[in-house]
């Protein structure tokens, strides 16, 4: 066995991913990484987006280095989104990459870092139902920023108010909000709409969602068709055509008696589900706002809403599908997920050095390459010509 005396050294890059203002390590999650015996080296401007100067990371011990310092220096590199191309050629034989790396959505990239020997470890692959893992839990962390700024999007989108308010000049109704799809987004924008004043009603294809709606004071949108879509380890699976219809038929028709519709269904490593049809866009009153925070490069759940973008439709109805929220919130998301993020690194880490231990479940799973070759199962299956994603 062989002891490294160097520290070992945790980098920092820089995001270049357009629109992407987060930064992976914030100054106040320095400490415990260099307590653990890491040196921090940081990409000159990585925090600029997150309006984090540079002097605060050498303030928290950090050293500041230029692009081509840090991928040379650093033995982990620490991001939020996966590298692009330019980045990845950049990683070497025997160095990590720790960030949202989207390996289902992104196998290839996967298959390039194994092939140039980067280990790959990819936050949104914790088992995220141990409880030990929640705090590296940066799904969640995300979402819950993400729910609460769908809200906010809406509340000023919305031309009227969203609280029941009494005035000498008259009375302002309440807006009745429909949240669609009860995750961490979900309970978040049902919290962040009733804190507004808002009348909540909520739907998920889990039916245990539905006292966690109730909870927090929405109203379940029980449908007549009996559906029970919970799927592995908590997330939803894919519904059956038939189920898809039968759901469809009588969302519609809750769908054209709200104010405001907020979408967050997802199902791991698939197209978002439709659950707002344009029919039923086109049954909204005019000045009606949806927030489709499923957007994305596979679709949304709103067939009209097109990702990054703001739509308004022929009956007045607008339509926000924003692709990155979490993004728009950059110094308050960073925070949360420094810590999400050296939680992790931090389980990896012993005597100063990256210690990969498969048999620890958070590592098994969240190690999707190692040793030139992609180690992760269910990153292998999609690599496998007779395999992919449908
Ligand atoms: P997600 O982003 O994958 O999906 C958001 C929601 O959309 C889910 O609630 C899902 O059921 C719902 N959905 C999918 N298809 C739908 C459809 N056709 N119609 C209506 N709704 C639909 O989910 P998430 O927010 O990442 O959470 C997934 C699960 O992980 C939840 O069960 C959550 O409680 C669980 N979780 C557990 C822990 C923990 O135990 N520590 C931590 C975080 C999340």
């Amino acid at each position: 066995m062989t002891h490294k005396v160097m520290p070992m050294k945790v980098g920092v890059a820089r995001e270049t991913v357009a629109g992407e203002r987060r930064v992976a390590l914030v100054p106040e999650a320095l400490g415990k990484l260099q307590a653990a015996g890491c040196e921090v080296l940081v990409e000159t401007g990585a925090g600029a987006g997150a309006a984090i100067p540079d002097q605060a990371y050498v303030d928290a011990g950090a050293k500041v280095v230029s692009t081509d310092e840090l991928y040379a220096q650093s033995d982990v590199v620490l991001r939020v989104a996966k590298p692009t191309a330019e980045e990845s050629s950049r990683l070497r034989k025997g160095q990590a990459v720790v960030g949202l790396l989207q390996p289902l959505l992104d196998p290839q990239l996967m298959g390039k870092l194994a092939e140039r020997g980067v280990t790959a470890i990819s936050l949104d692959a914790i088992p995220r139902t141990l409880s030990r893992a929640q705090t590296m839990d940066a799904l969640s962390s995300q979402a819950n920023v993400g729910g609460y700024k769908a809200v906010l999007i809406a509340a000023t989108t919305y031309g009227r108010y969203f609280p029941l308010l009494t005035t000498a000049a008259g009375t302002a109704k309440p807006a009745n909000v429909l949240i669609l799809g009860i995750g961490v987004a979900g309970l978040q924008a049902i919290g962040t709409a009733r804190r507004l004043g808002a009348v909540v009603s909520a739907y998920d294809v889990r039916p245990e969602t539905r006292e966690q709606a109730e909870s927090l004071g929405a109203k379940f949108v029980k449908l007549k068709t009996q559906i029970d879509a919970t799927g592995a380890g908590g997330y939803a699976r894919e519904l059956t055509a038939e189920e898809r219809a039968s759901q469809q038929a009588e969302l519609n028709e809750a769908i054209g008696g709200m104010d405001v519709v907020i979408t967050t269904a997802q199902v791991p490593g698939r197209k978002p589900p439709v659950l707002v049809t344009a029919a039923a866009v086109e049954k909204m009153k005019p000045g009606s706002v949806i927030v489709d925070m499923a957007a994305g490069p596979l679709g949304g759940n709103c067939e009209l809403s097109k990702a990054g973008e703001t739509v308004e439709t022929p009956n007045g109805v607008t339509i926000v599908a924003p692709e990155n929220l979490p993004a728009s919130m950059p110094a308050g998301s960073s925070a949360f997920y420094a810590r999400n993020i050296s939680a992790l690194v931090l389980g990896m880490v012993k005597d100063g050095n990256l210690n990969l231990d498969f048999a620890d479940e958070v590592t098994k799973a969240t190690v999707i390459t190692h040793d030139g070759a992609v180690i992760a199962e269910p990153v292998q299956k999609l690599l496998q010509p007779a395999g992919g994603a449908a």
